[in-house]
């Protein structure tokens, strides 16, 4: 019984610092240099279940870098990142399985043209997540159903307009049922009358709960559609508020500087 009481007491110390069972993520100190070009200076923040969170900045301040560095894509110097009490910066942890607990999306579309809507979705599952084929398939037509796109599963990339082939992408993220959302300016490279197809999509998300990490240069969705707003300068989170407190009542003449410009 002693072992198991000093389990349960570590379990509790561990979740108490860097868990607690609504912590989905953790962004503890975390640094990050190219060369002599320090683009993380040291970022903290936290994002709880179900949150939403948008990440603005000025491009160049190191957005993408963190939601890369979140999805193992670039490793940290310095700092750590737990994802659900798990510290995912460990380098001996297993990055395609840390990969299939985090969905990411991109903002260039990331479909391989050669291949239909449904194996674009499924392949990433079964390939490298091990999910089984007709798993797979399954769980890629209910998403697709979800989005009003099954009569697409058969189509070609080039035969869908940007902001479905970007709807595409986001179901393609859910197909591990991801812990976190990263999506990175996934509506940048669209036609302005394109946008709001993908934003709904993320709304939608958000009303189902999950818990999602959005970099993006929408200013009035990352007001509308957040809990919490986190504006990264030269590396340094700024400003981590509510909306209000961020877009609108920050006295940092920076800040003000920043959102003076989407006015
Ligand atoms: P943002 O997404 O906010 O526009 P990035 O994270 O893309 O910012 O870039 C931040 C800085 O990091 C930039 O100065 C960029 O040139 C640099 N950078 C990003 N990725 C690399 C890389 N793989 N090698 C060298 N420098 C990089
Ligand atoms: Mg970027």
């Amino acid at each position: 019984e002693a072992t198991t009481l000093s389990a349960t007491d570590e379990d509790k110390e561990s979740e108490e610092h860097h868990g607690g069972k609504n912590l989905t993520l953790r962004v503890d100190g975390v640094r990050k240099s190219f060369g002599d070009n320090q683009v993380l200076r040291g970022v903290s923040f936290d994002i709880h279940r179900h949150e939403v969170v948008t990440l603005l900045g000025p491009s160049g301040s190191g957005k993408s870098t963190l939601m890369r560095c979140i999805n193992l894509l670039e490793q940290v110097d310095d700092g750590q990142i737990w994802l659900n009490g798990t510290d995912i910066s460990d380098p001996r942890i297993n990055a395609d399985r840390t990969r299939s607990r985090i969905g990411v999306v991109f903002q260039q579309f990331n479909l391989f043209p050669h291949m239909d809507v449904l194996k674009n979705v499924t392949l990433g599952a079964i390939k490298v997540h091990g999910i089984s084929k007709d798993d797979a398939q399954e769980r890629a037509m209910t998403l697709l159903r979800r989005i009003g796109m099954e009569d697409k599963a058969h189509t070609y990339p080039d035969q869908l307009s940007g902001g479905q082939q970007q709807r595409v992408a986001i179901a393609r993220s859910l197909m591990t049922e991801p812990e976190l959302l990263l999506l990175d300016e996934i509506t940048s490279a669209l036609d302005p009358m394109l946008v709001g197809e993908v934003l709904q999509m993320v709304q939608e998300l958000k009303d189902q709960g999950t818990t999602i990490l959005m970099a993006t240069h929408e200013m009035q969705f990352a007001h509308d559609a957040a809990d919490r707003v986190i504006l990264l300068q030269d590396g340094e989170i700024a400003e981590n508020g509510t909306p209000q407190e961020v877009m609108h009542d920050s006295q940092n003449p920076r800040t003000r500087e920043f959102f003076s410009h989407f006015r």
